[in-house]
């Protein structure tokens, strides 16, 4: 793949061109030009290009602020994978992820907050480190270092069963695919439209913001926990964005839906919601298209582990008139999808339930560090061209007789609640780390066929101090491993777990407590 279409020429064409449009807004604070971003980006390059060795990845400590945007740009710049993590993540399971680079460094590019302080860990902040640094453009030596090709571009961390975090490595050339298949959408494609900034850059839903808004001259409007958690502040906010595309996971466009005002009135500009990640409902679908008759619905359908999404469907009146769970669409090209059975890995036809399996060129290199897990999971399809790659995803569903799919839900204990990406086993191993707990399951509390809760059970140890057992005061402890929306929402103490017949805890028993 040439350099033509790596995002950071994208971004430097741009910047380039329109260096005094906005390219980050934030509600209450000063606007951030194109020539400022690309100007923070290579001073923060710099900066790292002085004090970082060879091809590390550069942990970024992150919020929704310019400085992140800048600080991922500037270590892909100075040849780095970036790894973004949200600064509301608990210490401890930053720590565990620096540890699992193997000692990375770590960059604070938050805007006002606190200086994080994680023991072991020297946490650098960037906007000191940039201090006094000039901002150059780009020079071929700088060039040259540019994150390209099948280096890393970034690695996300996302729940892992075991109980620690997976990281998921995504390189430049899956992202220059993406992008090249994202330009193509719908108004994104008519360049220089505001997108609306909520995913936190930890995940990689919001990869859809920053390269659809960053390599199309187009700005990102941020909108942050603060002004998300605060009804009046978020459509206070909404109402002076102006944006034209709108990216969230179905979940969140819920939250926004309770509130009638949410329309087209209040969003005169929107003509494009894109939704990823979870299951988009009728009800959520039918309720846009009605409240924003110039906006498109679209619903899309991809892992981490194959760079944001690889397939598309614009909802139309058709769809929601069938009652069937609404399809994800047909894949992009470049992406293959297959359905094979999971106990024999025979492709299986159309029409047929069988796992997801995604073949293309944007699936990830795997899961860094871990060989085994990668090999579970990933394979080598390069027969189908250069750096294509196969991805078992552990979804069930099926291609209908139009190509297009059809997701039936997990194979695994993997859930989506409030579109947050967690394994129970995750949730599970770290209350069993707790100094009180002997044994912990988690299940599901679902409504209407939707994961609305997490309930977790424990079987505490009988010499824990009474203080550490409560309720209450397990859920602060896990609070301090995991992050917030990972902690069940009830916990019960239990005498001793209920087991069937095979002596494994009877999770349907549970879901029956
Ligand atoms: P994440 O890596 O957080 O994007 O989560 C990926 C998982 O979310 C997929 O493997 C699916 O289980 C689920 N998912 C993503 N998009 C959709 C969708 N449009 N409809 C249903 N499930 C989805």
């Amino acid at each position: 793949m040439s350099d033509e279409s790596l995002l950071l020429n994208a971004i430097e064409r741009v910047a380039n061109a329109h260096p005094g449009r906005v390219a980050f807004r934030a509600p209450g604070a000063r606007d951030v030009t194109y020539d400022e971003l690309w100007g923070m980006s290579s001073r923060i390059a710099a900066a790292l290009a002085g004090s970082v060795d060879g091809r590390d990845p550069v942990c970024v400590i992150c919020d929704k602020s310019a400085l992140s945007v800048a600080a991922f740009l500037g270590c892909l710049r100075a040849g780095h994978a970036f790894v973004p993590v949200d600064i509301a993540m608990p210490d401890a399971r930053i720590r565990g992820i620096v540890a699992q680079l193997e000692g990375s460094p770590v960059l604070q590019a938050t805007q006002g907050a606190d200086p994080v302080e994680l023991s072991g860990v020297t946490v650098r902040d960037a906007a000191a480190l940039v201090e006094g640094v000039p901002a150059r453009p780009a020079d071929e030596a700088e060039r040259a270092r540019w994150v390209r090709g099948e280096q890393t571009q970034y690695i996300i961390f996302t729940s892992g069963s075991t109980g620690t975090p997976k990281g998921i490595e995504v390189t430049a050339n899956d992202i220059g695919n993406f992008m090249a298949w994202m330009q193509g959408f719908p108004v994104v494609r008519d360049g220089g439209v505001t997108f609306i900034d909520q995913a936190s850059y930890s995940f990689d839903l919001s990869e859809y913001q920053l390269v659809g808004a960053l390599s199309t001259g187009g700005c990102l409007f941020a909108l942050p926990p603060q002004v998300t958690g605060d009804y009046r502040a978020l459509f206070e906010a909404l109402a002076s964005s102006g944006a034209n595309a709108w990216v969230s996971t179905p979940s969140f466009a819920d939250l926004c839906l309770v509130d009638p005002s949410f329309s087209q009135e209040l969003l005169p500009g929107l003509r494009l919601f894109l939704f990823c990640g979870e299951a988009l409902h009728h009800t959520t679908a039918s309720a846009l298209m009605e409240r924003f008759p110039a906006a498109r619905v679209v619903n899309t359908y991809g892992p981490t582990e194959s760079t944001v999404a690889v397939t598309y469907c614009e909802v139309g009146h058709a769809d929601l008139d069938d009652p069937r769970p609404l399809q994800v669409g047909t894949p992009r090209s470049g992406t293959q999808i297959r359905i094979v059975d999971p106990e024999t890995g025979a492709r299986l036809g159309r029409g047929e339930t069988g796992e997801i399996v995604i073949v293309g060129d944007t699936v990830a290199k795997g899961y860094i560090n871990l060989p085994e897990k990668t090999a579970e999971s990933f394979f080598d399809a390069s027969e189908l061209g250069e750096h294509v790659r196969g991805y078992h995803t552990g979804d069930l569903g099926h291609l209908d007789e139009m190509g297009r799919l059809h997701c039936e839900g997990r194979m695994d204990d993997l859930v989506k609640l409030n579109g947050f990406r967690i394994e129970l086993g995750d949730v599970e191993r770290n209350l069993e780390a707790l100094p009180a707990v002997d044994q912990a399951a988690v299940v599901t509390v679902k409504r209407g066929g939707v994961t609305r809760a997490l309930k977790a059970f424990v079987v505490v140890n009988a010499a824990a101090p009474k203080g550490q057992t409560t309720p209450a005061a397990l859920k602060a402890q896990l609070g301090e491993r995991v992050p917030a929306y990972m902690v069940p929402r009830t916990i019960k103490v239990l005498d001793s777990m209920p087991l069937n017949a095979n002596n494994k805890i009877d999770r349907a028993a549970l879901k029956g407590k």
